[in-house]
């Protein structure tokens, strides 16, 4: 497959490896949003959180909380950014999923994660809960 993450758990790209285990690859961003970027995948192929079996989202996760940890001790941030982005219309290049472990420190000026908090109207945010809600299996 075509794939620039499958090449890397495939060996047949260069990587710096962080972590690594049966089921789960950590590696640095080579183009770092700040010092500490890494991003950690599933070693099977699956493209979005769609795809993924739910085994291996679980064994990102932990991962990524155990890799979360180890960069505080290591870097000291005051705040990290966990970024995880599914399909193209949410600036997903990637389609290998990953999850970015971005530290942060105050005044940084990154704006990964900056929204404008707008209002909402109460209505249609109960109206799409329930929706949401009845999707749920
Ligand atoms: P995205 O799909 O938008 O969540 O981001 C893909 C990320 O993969 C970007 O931050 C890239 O810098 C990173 N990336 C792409 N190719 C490589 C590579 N060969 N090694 C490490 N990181 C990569
Ligand atoms: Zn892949």
């Amino acid at each position: 497959m075509d794939c620039i993450f499958c090449k890397i758990v495939a060996g047949e790209i260069p990587s710096v490896k962080v972590y690594e285990d049966d089921s789960v690859l950590a590696f640095m961003d080579i183009n770092p949003l700040n010092n500490g970027h890494l991003l950690i995948i599933p070693k099977a192929h699956a493209a979005t959180i769609h795809e993924i079996s739910e085994a291996d989202f679980l064994a990102v996760m932990s991962a990524t909380h155990r890799l979360a940890a180890a960069v505080r001790e290591a870097l000291n941030p005051d705040g990290i950014n966990l970024l995880q982005l599914n399909g193209k219309a949410a600036n997903q290049v990637v389609p290998h999923l990953h999850v970015h472990i971005v530290p942060r420190w105050s005044g940084d000026g990154l704006t990964v994660s900056q929204w404008n908090l707008v209002s909402g109207d109460m209505e249609r945010i109960k109206g799409v809960a329930e929706q949401i809600q009845k999707a749920l299996k």
